[in-house]
């Protein structure tokens, strides 16, 4: 699926009338499992897809950026000193938070100015995590012309400074971790507390499964409401527990939980700890190539965000619904909710019967036409 260097070469050379130094890749990222966990300290397990940012770059000798996406919008121009000063603005931000954050994160560093032209085939604003593909293309190649030498573990980092501050979005780590540690046919699984990171071999391919991402085009109208609300009812949920995160409760702390708490705050609580629950016997599961019961962890952790967590529309249970109805091992809407996306693992031979039924149930039900396509466990951000 992911394209090659073509378009970010070619607005490279057409803009600066310059060969770029060099190419980078980052993939955008599905989660598979895990949701609302990981500002829980708890639990998630993402994959990097087969959809990615691709930049093409070169240093400069001065300090200056300029900046440019097939994504639109004319050429952005900065420099080093207008990024330290945290002068952001636009998409820009996301690729000059990387620039700052690094120099925040490794004063010594010797940052120099750079061109930059950006193309992706990661659909913006569906959840799959564009962001963090532009901010993690753009941190492997810095960190490369730059020469500094970053981990895998410092590049997520950098990439979630940068958004949570160039940018605003008070975001975990996740994204940029699968977008980093991404490997081909693995999921990334992730302790939101301590940060380890250990990959999963899916086992999808040999099994014959594709996973159908199915982009319902819901906006997440209530998203930013919703989220908060939802973040706020966790913290509520486990200062009474007498705990510093909801990850520090188990599935047998839930009686306790219904006893001490009101209705709508323990059933966000037991969301919270029955997918933190689901996360590590996905895990299980998968090592143990059982993906007969990582499919029913699925379907289990969707009934949990439609019913407790209440974060569902109509339009993800409707794809949810139509997915089990056609055979899939499993599926639940993903991502922050409210909107957005569902994914079904499926036989691979299925998914076009799939995509060609919900487009059919979304038409008869006037809603707006669903975007379907399927997405493969990739590797991670890389020079090409
Ligand atoms: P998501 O990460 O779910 O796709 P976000 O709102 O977090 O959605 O990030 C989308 C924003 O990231 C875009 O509005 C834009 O500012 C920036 N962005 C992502 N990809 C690109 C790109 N290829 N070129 C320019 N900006 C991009
Ligand atoms: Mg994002």
């Amino acid at each position: 699926m992911t394209a090659g260097t073509e378009g970010a070469g070619g607005l490279f050379r057409t803009t600066f009338a310059a060969e770029p130094a060099g190419f980078w890749r980052a993939p955008g990222r599905v989660n598979l499992i895990g949701e609302h966990t990981d500002y829980n300290d708890g639990f998630v397990l993402p994959f990097a897809i087969d959809r990615a940012t691709t930049i093409a770059l070169a240093p400069r000798d001065d300090g200056r950026i300029r900046l440019v996406s097939t994504f639109g919008g004319a050429l952005v121009e900065s420099d080093l000193d207008a990024v330290d000063r945290r002068d952001f603005g636009g998409w820009s931000a996301y690729p000059l938070g990387v620039a700052w954050a690094i120099g925040e994160r490794h004063p010594g560093a010797a940052r120099r100015g750079f061109d930059v032209a950006v193309d992706s085939d990661v659909p913006v604003g569906a959840g799959l995590s564009s962001s963090a593909a532009i901010e993690m293309a753009v941190a492997v190649a810095l960190d490369d012309v730059w020469g500094i030498g970053l981990d895998r573990a410092e590049l997520a980092r950098i990439g979630q400074r940068a958004e949570n501050i160039a940018v605003g979005a008070p975001t975990g780590i996740m994204d940029q971790s699968a977008s980093v540690f991404g490997e081909r046919d693995a999921a990334v699984f992730l302790d939101c507390r301590s940060l380890a990171v250990e990959q999963v071999p899916l086992g999808f391919d040999a099994a014959g499964l594709v996973l159908l991402v199915v982009d319902t085009k819901v906006e997440h109208q209530h998203a930013t409401g919703g989220y908060r609300d939802r973040r706020e009812a966790c913290e509520r949920g486990a200062e009474a527990m007498g705990v510093p995160a909801l990850r520090d409760l188990t599935v047998d702390d839930l009686p306790r939980a219904r006893a001490l708490l009101d209705d709508v705050t323990y059933r966000r609580v037991k969301h919270v700890v029955t997918e933190d629950a689901r996360v590590l016997e996905s895990v299980a599961a998968l090592k143990a190539g059982d993906l007969v019961r990582f499919g029913e962890l699925m379907d289990a952790s969707h009934a949990s965000m439609r019913d407790d967590f209440e974060i569902s529309v109509p339009q993800l249970d409707a794809v949810v619904e139509a997915a089990q109805a056609a055979g899939a091992l499993g599926a639940r809407m993903t991502g922050g909710g409210f909107g957005g996306c569902a994914i079904a693992l499926l036989p691979a031979d299925e998914a076009d019967a799939l995509a060609a039924d919900v487009v059919q149930v979304f038409a008869d039900r006037g809603w707006h036409e669903p975007v379907p396509f399927t997405v493969l466990p990739s590797e991670g951000a890389r020079a090409l």
